[in-house]
């Protein structure tokens, strides 16, 4: 059996960004924490446990301690409250979702609605969606468009979570206008999608045309490692997503000459080099 790699995976440039800043923090000034998880990655997270990183869910749990903001990114509701208790903050929103944060300002500052397209749970979208102001929705998927409130503006400035695929984002604007053209006199559509996120895509989907088997490796609770693997059953391959090597099940490797292997951008190369391993010893 031949193991193929995607030719893009794993720790994109804002995770690893946002993991060196934290392991220097947590180096420089000992036990600090981390306004939820640094990634959606439980392997990284009980790392920088281990060095003195602790998890808090809440700002009223920080204490004295300095806090660290992660790569999601959070409203400026939570930066004032932490900015008056007087806390050190050291602030790794990855830059790409800054971005995101300040079209969704500027858009309703400049009076447009803000339509985002993502899941209203996941953090990054809370977080960018506090920096607009005045109407401003969320919205997870295409079957929804026909939900916009009755007193929405006519002018729609549209934007995406960043780990979006392209397809579904572009589907969902035409689909938005196509419900919506009686109301909407002026829509405007930001490209708010990461890079990062649409290489790895574009690579599983390269990766699907080679092989019939794909694993996928990252955290559960990760989106876009999540999208990873929408896209490689799209492709036809028959997928399992898993977060760590003893999860493989032996089974899945039957009839196939062929496996991929591919990963999201918070999963770590070790985490990605142990799945390998086990493939390999599976095969040999
Ligand atoms: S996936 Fe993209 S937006 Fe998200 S942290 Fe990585 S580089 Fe930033």
């Amino acid at each position: 059996m031949q193991i193929i790699r995607a030719s893009e995976m794993g720790f994109c440039f804002g995770v690893r960004r946002a993991v060196d800043m934290m392991e220097e923090a947590v180096r420089e000034r000992g036990d600090m924490v981390s306004l939820g998880s640094v990634v959606h990655n439980p392997q990284v997270v009980e790392k920088l446990r281990n060095d003195g990183l602790a998890v808090i869910t809440d700002v009223a749990q920080a204490g004295d301690k300095p806090v660290a903001i992660t790569a999601h990114g959070v409203g400026p509701d939570v930066i004032q409250v932490l900015e008056a208790t007087g806390v050190e903050i050291i602030d790794t929103t990855c830059p790409i979702v800054t971005r995101s944060q300040q079209w969704a300002r500027r858009l309703s500052e400049e009076g447009f609605a803000v339509v985002m397209f993502g899941d209203p749970n996941h953090k990054e979208m809370r977080g960018v969606q506090g920096w607009a102001k005045g109407h401003v929705l969320t919205v997870a998927s295409e079957a929804d468009v026909e939900l916009l409130p009755e007193d929405f503006p006519s002018r729609v400035g549209v934007l995406s979570q960043t780990t979006e695929t392209e397809a579904r984002f572009a589907s969902f604007v035409k689909k938005l206008f196509e419900v919506n053209i009686d109301r909407i006199s002026e829509l405007r559509v930001l490209n708010t999608l990461c890079h990062a996120t649409t290489s790895q895509q574009a690579a599983t989907i390269h990766l699907a045309s080679q092989v019939s088997l794909i694993i996928v490796v990252g955290g559960r609770d990760s989106a876009n490692t999540r999208h990873l693997a929408i896209v490689a059953r799209e492709c036809g391959a028959e997928t399992y997503h898993i977060e760590t090597a003893d999860e493989i099940e032996p089974g899945w490797l039957a009839g196939h000459e062929k496996v991929g292997v591919t990963a999201g951008a918070s999963t770590p190369d070790f985490v990605i080099d142990q799945v390998v391993s086990r493939l390999e010893e599976l095969s040999a």
